[in-house]
């Protein structure tokens, strides 16, 4: 027996490294939970019921995803797109996003929860945005789709209502109108959301971002989010070409216009944060809002560099997410994990920034920016969310840190992920995934919707 159980006692022992204090020895899981710790050559203070030889393994928190787009994943390397900076590349994708169906988003998201579950992912976020005719139970099948892997999911409920024909940026086939945003909005927060300790599915509201949503519904939203206890996301200071459209059509920058909609409170996580000024740092961490850094999507993109350190130190938590596959273009955290310690060391130089620095961000930074305090952290009393990689290929041979070795070396993809105390991937592989099957399904399917002329 290797799972947990509802009951039961499961030893993941001796790991080869573990990413926790005091458990050299591993850890002990009963039911969904982390419920002890042992040191470095004892044994559990009570009887197990299993065990698991983890002397191979690199024991991480699973990682917890707070920014992504799946439907992306049907147009990566689309040749409309590639090579171009943020408008060019939405307004060229904006003209085809419009043939999304249910079948397709439905493909798109179990092919990118499985790409993240793989990278040792356990918590997917998702900031689905686009609700075309046909496309208005988006949320259900996300819902959906997670339940049926076994990956946690927040999932926002997003919105476009400020088309070209307004001043946004969307074509009017994309948007839909404020009442029917909120209406929806109630709708899978009053099906969907749970607030309780270890819930598995948590909703939260995400206009996409100031250049295609009205203000009202931005304040709409954030008294929703008020009434349902649930989190507020949106794009905000991705590029500087934001802040030159926030001033054209609403004569303020980014942060005052949060400001003024009533969003600046620890409620709120934004996805990029990198366009801010000192005085801007300092706002934003003194009212607790969380930033989402995307390392490899800015660096895509050429938008620009987060200033991580400086906003953790003002106040604000900061997490992970890998964004949209159009813009990254590959679901994979680990990989993000990576690419945050390089570009964040060209920010701040090579001794300011360290590898577990990455990892903090991509685990308890993100958790802290869904407001989760029940993930993110190998420690009793908290959901047993784990990646356990091994450094069994090439380019770990040689390796003498094995922590540092995942993210130097570069680490992509867990022998075994657990989430909720239940093993969802073993040696490598998704459980009741056939993932050849799934590629060539999703590979056709955006010849089908997306490819050529
Ligand atoms: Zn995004």
């Amino acid at each position: 027996m290797t799972q947990a159980g509802a009951t039961g006692r499961l030893w993941i022992r001796d790991p080869l490294a573990i990413l926790a204090e005091e458990a050299g020895g591993g850890i002990v899981v009963a039911g969904s939970r982390i419920v002890e710790r042992v040191a470095a050559g004892a044994a559990p203070m009570a009887a197990v019921d299993a065990t698991f030889d983890a002397s191979r393994h690199v024991v991480i928190p699973g990682l917890v995803n707070t920014h992504h787009h799946v439907f992306q994943t049907l147009t990566r390397a689309h040749p409309l797109a590639i090579n171009k900076p943020l408008f060019p590349w939405l307004k060229a994708l904006y003209t085809v996003w419009d043939k999304l169906t249910p079948e397709a988003f439905r493909l798109a998201t179990r092919l990118a929860y499985t790409e993240l579950l793989l990278s040792g992912c356990t918590t997917a976020g998702d900031h689905h945005y686009l609700f075309p005719k046909g496309l208005e139970a988006s949320v259900d099948i996300q819902v959906e789709e997670a339940r049926a892997l076994g990956i946690r999911a927040f999932v926002t409920r997003g919105s476009m209502s400020l088309s070209e024909k307004d001043g946004g940026l969307p074509p009017e086939s994309l948007v839909q109108d404020d009442d029917t945003i909120l209406e929806d909005s109630e709708r899978v927060l009053a099906l969907f959301h749970d607030t309780a300790p270890g819930a598995m599915v948590q909703i939260g509201l995400a206009p996409c971002s100031p250049f295609n949503v009205t203000k009202r519904l931005m304040r709409e939203s954030a008294r929703l989010a008020d009434i349902h206890d649930c989190r507020l996301h949106t794009h905000l200071g991705e590029t500087l070409d934001e802040d030159a459209y926030c001033l054209a059509l609403f004569g303020q920058r980014p942060v005052d216009y949060l400001e003024e909609v009533g969003w600046m409170g620890p409620r709120t996580w934004l996805a990029h944060g990198i366009h801010f000024d000192d005085g801007e740092v300092a706002r934003l961490g003194r009212a607790g809002v969380g930033v989402c850094h995307c390392p490899t999507s800015n660096m895509t993109l050429a938008s620009g560099r987060c200033r991580t350190c400086e906003l953790e130190a003002a106040g604000s938590p900061v997490g992970l997410g890998v964004d949209g596959s159009a813009s990254n273009d590959s679901s994979n955290l680990m990989e993000g994990v990576r690419h945050a310690l390089m570009l964040n060391r060209l920010t701040y130089g090579a001794e300011r920034v360290t590898h577990l620095d990455a990892l903090r961000w991509a685990t308890e930074g993100s958790a802290a920016c869904l407001g989760r305090a029940d993930i993110g952290r190998i420690e009793p009393g908290r959901e047993a969310d784990l990646a356990l990689f091994t450094l069994d290929e090439l380019r770990f041979s040689g390796a003498h840190d094995p922590l540092a070795a995942l993210v130097l070396c570069g680490a992509h993809r867990a022998d075994r992920v657990m989430v909720a105390g239940t093993w969802r991937v073993i040696d490598g592989q998704p459980l009741g995934i056939d993932t050849g099957r799934l590629r060539e399904d999703h590979t056709a399917m955006a010849k089908r919707l997306f490819g050529g002329p």
